[in-house]
């Protein structure tokens, strides 16, 4: 009957649909290995923090930008762990890193200024999101040496221009794992600036960051950036919807007032929940986590890497491992590998044309799942094989 009434561009994403396939086939030996949410443990303790509050601070409306309490935890972080010390105007709490992502690009895109440019790959939501906040997206390819995705910086500086409301990253990169160095965020930053265009650095995997690499926070290289950031991966708490951004003061009251206008308030629960997890020791709590991460990815890639056809590197960050397998596109592998391997995986296109070819896999996962997936690739290859013989 609704035919025709509502918008048709509004399709699952493919980690949703892969989810949705699996829990409708009901399969009990099926490897979930598509979505990225952490499978460690919150903080300990955390849910104490619930039982002492006092009841209106659960129940009641929160501060539109957050509790002083949150605020000040968050400050506190980002002086500790991310180098930035920041004012107190320039700090804005937000339901969640997606929020976060819609908020700051809805605030930038208007009048001439409506394209939103965006690396390929990305987190396949990046390009969704823009459009909702009404931009009109652009791609910029990046070009990959080992684990890195370079970008090409006369690319850019082709696309950034006065209609260019914002350049969005992402470091470490879903799905890749590339770590963005400070000269790169600092050289596209001053491009931006140049331009009146404005650099929005999603955060979001900020605490896996492996080897000699080290996250760079966009805002303590370029004062201009926009820095995302959420509770979700880092503390485990993906249901408690709490992400946090840093700008410039006139960025964030401009942030308050969308919010203000869309979401409103965070949910009052969930901030008592995240000024207890920030203030826990965070140097402790999140080296355990990025440890933990670094072994498994070192895991997975090296198995992965041992299969003939697969050419799987050590990601430089991130919560995924991005191998490129041979012989075809990475949708096909990603449907054979779940339907007649029940390994739950996301084919490299969705991240964009620079995919081709690559499946992800999410590395959180168990030791022995780690090891049963990689069988399960190889089995799913050597059929293939078969068939084409
Ligand atoms: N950014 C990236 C790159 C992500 O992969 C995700 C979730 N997978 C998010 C943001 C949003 O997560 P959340 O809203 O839970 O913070």
């Amino acid at each position: 009957m609704t035919t025709g009434m509502i918008r048709p561009d509004l399709p699952l994403s493919a980690v949703a649909a892969i989810a949705e396939r699996a829990a409708a086939a009901g399969w009990s030996d099926a490897i979930p290995m598509a979505g990225g949410e952490p499978r460690f443990a919150c903080p300990p303790g955390l849910l104490d923090a619930l039982h002492t509050a006092h009841p209106d601070s659960l129940t009641k409306y929160s501060p539109f930008k957050g509790t002083a309490e949150l605020l000040e935890a968050a400050r506190r972080k980002l002086i500790e762990v991310n180098h930035l010390d920041v004012d107190p105007d320039e700090l804005i709490v937000v339901p969640g890193g997606a929020q976060a992502l819609f908020s700051a690009l809805s605030i930038l895109v208007h009048g001439q200024r409506r394209r939103v440019v965006i690396t390929d790959p990305c987190w396949e939501h990046y390009p969704r999101i823009a459009v909702a906040a009404g931009a009109e997206v652009v791609r910029v390819p990046t070009t990959r040496d080992g684990a890195h995705d370079a970008i090409d910086l006369d690319k850019l500086d082709r696309l950034v221009d006065d209609t260019t409301a914002a350049v969005l990253l992402n470091t470490p990169l879903n799905p890749t794992g590339s770590v963005l160095r400070p000269d790169e965020l600092d050289r596209i930053g001053e491009l931006c600036d140049a331009r009146g265009a404005r650099m929005v650095v999603d955060e979001e995997y900020e605490t896996f960051v492996y080897g000699a690499n080290r996250h760079t926070t966009a805002r303590a290289v370029r004062q201009s950036a926009i820095s995302l950031f959420s509770l979700s991966k880092s503390f485990a708490l993906t249901g408690i919807r709490i992400g946090y951004v840093t700008a410039d003061a006139a960025t964030i009251d401009a942030l308050k007032r969308f919010g203000l206008f869309t979401y409103m308030y965070s949910s009052s629960p969930a901030l008592v929940l995240a000024t207890a997890a920030l203030q826990t020791d965070l140097s402790g709590y999140l080296e355990g986590v990025r440890s933990e991460y670094e072994e498994k990815a070192a895991n997975l890639a090296k198995a992965l890497d041992a299969i003939p056809g697969v050419d799987c590197v050590l990601p430089e960050g991130g919560v995924y491992v991005f191998p490129r397998i041979a012989g075809a596109d990475g949708k096909s592998y990603a449907d054979r590998l779940l339907s007649e391997q029940h390994v739950l995986c996301v084919p490299g296109e969705t991240a964009g044309a620079m995919g081709r070819g690559h499946v992800r896999f999410f590395i959180g996962l168990d030791h022995e799942s780690a090891v049963t997936a990689a069988g399960r690739v190889r089995a799913m290859l050597d059929n293939a094989e078969h068939e084409r013989r």
